[in-house]
């Protein structure tokens, strides 16, 4: 493959933005070599500048369910174009976003419409603690949130594959204030809150963790915590940015039957386009200006990102959606393990919904320790090698993988096919 005009693009880039990118696990860092820079894409491909074309597993990072460039939410943004792209003053989209996602989301009565899954927490954080008077949250190592500075601590995603989990610059005061936890852990729990239950505003998690390669809860670890925080006066805030509409239709509140207190959403209600927005019920009547906790957006609710997010959770209410795309993540992840034993390869996955996560080891994953004790060297390995063969996978052994509708049984026969010569590549050397 050539990258002439990739690499071209990457070194301008460097001297422009901090490491080239804006967003660190872009940039290749933990598997080295350098980023292609996309020209295009459309249903499951990526089109790199130098004519390369990639079978896309990251999907912007979550949103892309339905495929790139699908042309229901194509269509959709070039008729909102139409009338402006930004208003300050509501329009009707916003509206009818509301009534989708509290129809959707049962948990969510009212939501504030936001610009980004950061934001959709820092705001659930800051609504907690004003609805509480308590100033404590609790987090899961591993788990990422957004780059908010109480989140930062003990973070996944780009911090953990930089291996900086704690960021300079978050004030001391501020991050003493987040307890974390060992996700998956039922007694670290009970003790925490035996200990400063009395404290603890909320307690924030990815219902599955999708920022520490991909781990689902153990059967009764999200009623425990629901248990928990209802006991000691916490609330709970599912984090569903990532598993909010792709794990089921209604999210992971949906697939495990538990109800958070709030409920914090990006990626798939934006459509690919800059959205988040928190939820819940009663609660939300504190924020301003119907109440007095403070929250606000410039460009929050825009007409332009309405309608693309609008657009793609129409598509997603097609019946048997979600079902067809677990059956296909289920169908990849069998295909994965089977050319990694074929070829002598430790592997491992774990998936739920269009989620799933390979982990290169002989034991099944369920908690961060066994996360991070995977062999990262075979990762960087496999993921190069498959990314020569025209697959992208997340650029980090700590991200999960994502599926969109748009990945048929042919785009996974062909994923599997450079996944065997992957393995064996790796098993050669
Ligand atoms: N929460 C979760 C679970 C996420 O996965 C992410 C981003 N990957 C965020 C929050 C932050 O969202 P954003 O990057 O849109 O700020």
């Amino acid at each position: 493959m050539n990258h002439d005009r990739s690499h071209a693009l990457f070194s301008r880039a460097q001297q422009l933005l901090p490491g080239g990118v804006n967003s660190p696990v872009r940039a290749f860092k933990s598997v080295g070599g350098e980023p292609f820079f996309v020209q295009r894409a459309d249903g499951p491909y990526l089109f790199d500048v130098d004519g390369n074309r990639y079978i896309d597993y990251v999907g912007s990072w979550g949103p892309m369910i339905v495929g790139h460039n699908h042309p229901a939410v194509r269509e959709a943004v070039q008729e909102a174009i139409g009338n402006g792209l930004s208003y300050g003053a509501p329009c009707e989209a916003e509206v009818e976003m509301a009534e989708t996602i509290t129809r959707l989301v049962p948990s969510c009565e009212m939501v504030r419409m936001v610009n980004s899954g950061t934001e959709a927490t820092l705001s659930a954080i800051r609504l907690a603690r004003g609805a509480t008077g308590r100033q404590r949250i609790v987090k899961f190592e591993g788990c990422y949130h957004g780059h908010g500075d109480s989140f930062l601590v003990k973070a996944g995603s780009g911090m953990l594959t930089l291996g900086v989990p704690t960021s300079p610059g978050v004030p001391a005061g501020l991050s003493e204030l987040t307890a974390t936890l060992s996700y998956n852990d039922f007694e670290g729990a009970t003790k925490l809150f035996g200990e400063i239950g009395g404290e603890i505003a909320a307690v924030i998690i990815e219902p599955v963790v999708g920022n520490a390669n991909c781990i689902p809860p153990r059967a009764g670890y999200l009623q425990h915590l629901r248990e928990l925080c209802t006991k000691h006066g916490a609330l709970l805030i599912f984090d569903e940015v990532m598993t909010g509409f792709r794990v089921a239709l209604g999210g992971a509140q949906a697939h495990y039957g538990i109800t958070p207190d709030l409920t914090t959403f990006g990626k798939i209600i934006g459509g690919g386009m800059p959205v988040g927005a928190y939820g819940g019920r009663e609660l939300m009547q504190q924020i301003a200006p119907a109440g007095p906790i403070y929250q606000a957006g410039t460009l929050s609710g825009n007409p332009v990102a309405m309608a693309a997010g609008l657009a793609m959770l129409q598509l997603i209410q097609e019946p048997g959606f979600h079902a067809r795309l677990a059956t296909a993540t289920a169908q990849l992840c069998e295909g994965f393990e089977a050319a990694a034993r074929e070829a002598g390869v430790p592997l491992t996955t774990n998936h739920v919904g269009a989620m799933f996560g390979l982990f290169f080891t002989d034991q099944k994953v369920e908690t961060y320790a066994q996360a991070t004790a995977c062999d990262t060297t075979a990762f960087n390995r496999f993921f190069h090698a498959m990314l020569e063969r025209g697959v992208f996978l997340a650029p980090s052994a700590y991200e999960a993988g994502f599926l969109s509708s748009a990945h048929d049984g042919a785009v996974i026969d062909a994923t599997l096919e450079a996944a065997r010569a992957a393995f064996r590549s790796l098993a050669d050397d």
